[in-house]
């Protein structure tokens, strides 16, 4: 089996995996901050963490994969300006901070199970884990890393020498630039210094005692004290989006490095953003998607609008999570019908014959899809592979890593058309009319009856006693 390769953020460069204890990978994941839902865009980062979960497990790891919750202490600004997103969002929608975590967290996780996320095996929330990040805090203060304002403690980045080194970040460069931004704290040293505990916020809901005050945690010292919690002081790999690089993973390796002396993670895996089309939401010019934004899409949106959440996951299946992907609804149309043959291909397959491929043919197919999977999570290449192969045993074999609930959805889709007694009259019509077709070889026929009946909200397949449709499941 070829061996597992993955972009390492911190040396730009494709690297051999190997995890510092054979026996499990330590897998550290930047969480939500449950202020809102999820947007589809969020999503792709966390399918991606998925799929490298997912491909961890086909490599035969163990994983222990650590996601946190952010319930606290991220500010408006990642660079600590403005105020808790938390704390806005509560007093916007009349509810308590706490209430609208837990309001959030649960919409989060539901999310994920509709799009066939693996749930972290932990999953701490910040407002649980202040006791760690406050002796976090007390070990950097110990080392003569941290200084005060009347803000709060900062971390001081001038003491850290190789601050910056994932990003490769120009500290003199930051220090000209940022002085024009009025929402800075003045009392601190330098523009990258960033908050470990706030003091000056007598307003804020959330807030505990400290050493230094009653206050709440930065959000950067929130991953490093839950990360370091349940993994230990050096984690296998650390993932998140691509936004994360130049600030908060950044903090988060400075602080860590500082209070252990420890390399914090080992491999830094980063995913690249979800666009949106040109007037895909907003009818705006092509851009990120974002929270803060109108160009926010849901997965309940999709589901509304009658897709599949599946169809999402195939779609980004089919783009590199190091390159951006471009939303529209041209591409989930046409992921929703690709998705769809995927499915169908058992019914087409359950003949004597099956999907024809001698067994050399079928190892060699194999070969080629665990080569792209583990060719730094080449999922595009692996979808093709297992497109060139229309094997419906290749797929439900690689529906570990896929995700597609292969198995479920072709057994639907082959259920004999006597199981349709509950399908509407002009349903069945339809179906008869296109077995006619078909034993007519009047193939633009049968195809526009197939369009007739998707478009009623059904999927349509083959088996050998002709049209077999399905409810589309959303
Ligand atoms: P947040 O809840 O804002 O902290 O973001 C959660 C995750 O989503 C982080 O890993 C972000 O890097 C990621 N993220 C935010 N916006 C996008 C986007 N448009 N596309 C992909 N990932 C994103
Ligand atoms: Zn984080």
């Amino acid at each position: 089996m070829s061996p597992l390769v993955l972009f390492n953020t911190l040396s730009r460069s494709k690297e051999e995996f190997v995890p510092s204890d054979p026996s499990l990978v330590r897998m550290y994941c930047c969480g939500p901050t449950v202020y809102n839902y999820a947007h589809i865009g969020n999503l792709r980062t966390y399918i991606f963490e998925d799929l490298l979960h997912r491909i961890l497990l086909l490599n035969g790891y163990t994983v222990k994969h650590v996601m946190n919750i952010t319930d606290v202490g991220h500010m408006t600004s990642d660079s600590d300006a403005g105020d808790d997103k938390m704390q806005i969002a509560a007093a916007r929608e009349k509810k308590s901070p706490w209430e609208l975590a837990r309001f959030y967290e649960d919409a989060f996780f539901h999310d994920c199970a509709r799009l066939n996320i693996i749930r972290p095996d932990v999953a701490p929330r910040a407002t649980e884990h202040v006791e760690q990040m406050i002796k976090l805090i007390q070990q950097l203060e110990a080392k003569g890393y941290t200084y005060e304002t009347p803000e709060g403690i900062y971390f001081d980045t001038a003491k850290n020498d190789d601050y910056g080194k994932l990003a490769g970040l120009n500290l003199a460069g930051q220090r000209e630039g940022a002085r024009e931004d009025v929402n800075v704290d003045t009392n601190k040293r330098h523009p990258a210094d960033f908050i470990l505990w706030f003091t000056n916020k007598p307003t804020h809901i959330m807030k505990w005692e400290s050493p230094w005050g009653t206050g709440y945690p930065g959000w950067h010292i929130e991953c490093s004290a839950m990360s370091m919690e349940y993994l230990g002081e050096t984690l296998d790999i650390h993932c998140g989006g691509i936004d994360h690089i130049p600030v908060h993973n950044t903090n988060e390796i400075a602080q860590s490095e500082c209070a252990t002396g420890h390399v914090f993670a080992r491999y830094w895996v980063h995913g690249a953003f979800l666009n949106v089309a040109s007037g895909a939401v907003t009818g705006r010019t092509a851009e990120k998607m974002s929270k803060s934004d109108d160009n926010f899409l849901k997965v309940q949106k999709l589901v509304d609008d009658g897709y599949d959440p599946l169809a999402y996951r195939y779609m980004c299946l089919m783009a590199h999570y190091r390159s951006e992907l471009t939303y529209s609804d041209e591409a989930l149309k046409a992921a929703t019908t690709a998705l769809s043959k995927v499915w169908e291909l058992k019914a087409r397959q359950s003949g004597a014959q099956g999907d024809g491929l001698t067994d050399a043919e079928y190892a060699e197919a194999r070969t080629q899809v665990i080569a792209a999977l583990n060719d730094d999570l080449n999922l595009p290449r692996a979808v093709a592979a297992l497109q060139g192969a229309k094997s419906y045993r290749l797929w439900l074999e690689f529906d570990s890593v896929l995700g597609l609930d292969i198995e479920k959805r072709s057994r639907e889709a082959t259920s004999e058309p006597g199981d349709s007694s509950d399908l509407p009259t002009e349903i069945t019509a339809l179906m008869a009319e296109r077995d006619a077709a078909r034993k007519a070889k009047n193939w633009a026929a049968s195809d526009a009856l197939r369009t007739q009946i998707e478009e009623q909200g059904y999927t349509v397949g083959d088996s050998p006693a002709g049209t077999v449709v399905q409810k589309k499941l959303l």
